[in-house]
C-alpha cells in the first residue's frame, strides 16, 4: 500500500492538499474555487467524484472556499470540528446534512484504509486543527496556520515521512511591509503564522531518519518569497549538520497548481 501526497494549492490566499492510496482519495482543505480544484485533481488523474471525503483544518476562507460547491457538485463528506463547523463562513453555501461530519482533535478516525488523526493548533480560528494521514507506519503531517511551535505540532510532525510545513512569512518583509500595524499584530502572534525562521527551528527539533520529504507552504504573497523561505530553512538546517537532498528532500509548495506528486511506499 503506497501513501500518496501532492499540494493543489498552499498559500495565503488558498490551500488544497491531496492525500490518498490506491483505494481511497482525500482532500486536506479546498480553499480555492471548484474550478480550480477539479483542475488540480486534472493533473492528478482524478475527479471530484473520485474524492471520498474533504478534511477541513479551519474556517478561514482560503481553507474552506470551494468546499460547499464541491460537497454539493459530488455528494463529498465534510469533515469538521464542532467549532469550525459553528463557525463556517455563510459563502461556501449549504451542505446536506448527511456530509456534514465532526471530527475531534486527538482522536484518530479510520477511514477506509487510511488512519487520519486531527491534532490541535495554535492560530485564531474557533477551534483549528492540523492533520496526520497514515498507512500502516508511514505518516504525512500537514501543519500550516501555526502562531508558534506548539508541544502538540511537534508530537505530531515527529516520525513523519512527509511533512507540509507553514513558513508564512520573513519577519523582517512583515515588520517593514505595507500591512496595517493591527493586522502585523496578528500575524506575528502566537496564534497568528509561523515564520521562516521558526519553520526552521521547528524542523530542527524533530527532524529525524524518518523525514523524507519536506514541503514549506502557506507563504505569504506580500511578506515572503519562495527563495527566502527556502534559504532561511535550509540555512537552519544545514548550520546544524543535516545534509538536504541526502537525507530528505526539500521544496517550497508553490502556490497554485500541482507541480510534484509523491509517493510513499
Ligand atoms: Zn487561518
Ligand atoms: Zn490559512
Amino acid at each position: 500500500m503506497s501513501l500518496r501526497f501532492a499540494t493543489i494549492a498552499s498559500s495565503s490566499s488558498g490551500n488544497c492538499v491531496y492525500v490518498g492510496t490506491e483505494n481511497t482519495n482525500i482532500l486536506i482543505d479546498a480553499g480555492l474555487s471548484g474550478k480550480k480544484v477539479e483542475e488540480g485533481l486534472s493533473s492528478l488523474g482524478l475527479t471530484g467524484n473520485d474524492i471520498d471525503g474533504i478534511f477541513v483544518t479551519h474556517e478561514h476562507s482560503d481553507h474552506v472556499k470551494g468546499i460547499g460547491v464541491l460537497s454539493r457538485r459530488y455528494n463529498i463528506p465534510i469533515f469538521a470540528t464542532e467549532g469550525t463547523w459553528g463557525n463556517m463562513p455563510s459563502s461556501i453555501g449549504q451542505i446536506r446534512p448527511n456530509l456534514m461530519k465532526d471530527i475531534y482533535a486527538e482522536e484518530y478516525c479510520a477511514f477506509n484504509d487510511l488512519t487520519i488523526k486531527p491534532f490541535e493548533i495554535p492560530h485564531d480560528a474557533a477551534q483549528p486543527v492540523g492533520y496526520t494521514v497514515g498507512v500502516n507506519n508511514t505518516k504525512i503531517t500537514i501543519a500550516t496556520d501555526i502562531g508558534h511551535i506548539s508541544d502538540t505540532v511537534l508530537e505530531n510532525v515527529k516520525g513523519s515521512s512527509l511533512v507540509l510545513l507553514e513558513a508564512n512569512h520573513d519577519v523582517e518583509m512583515l515588520q517593514y511591509g505595507g500591512y496595517p500595524q493591527s493586522l502585523k499584530s496578528r500575524i506575528l502572534s502566537d496564534f497568528g503564522h509561523l515564520s521562516n525562521v521558526n519553520a526552521g527551528r521547528l524542523l530542527d527539533t524533530v527532524i529525524d531518519s524518518s523525514v523524507k520529504y519536506v514541503f514549506l507552504g502557506h507563504l505569504s504573497k506580500e511578506n515572503n518569497t519562495p527563495r527566502l523561505a527556502y534559504d532561511t530553512v535550509s540555512k537552519i538546517l544545514t548550520d546544524n549538520g543535516a545534509v538536504i537532498g541526502g537525507d530528505f528532500n526539500m521544496w517550497v509548495a508553490p502556490p497554485e497548481g500541482v507541480k510534484r506528486k509523491i509517493e510513499l511506499v
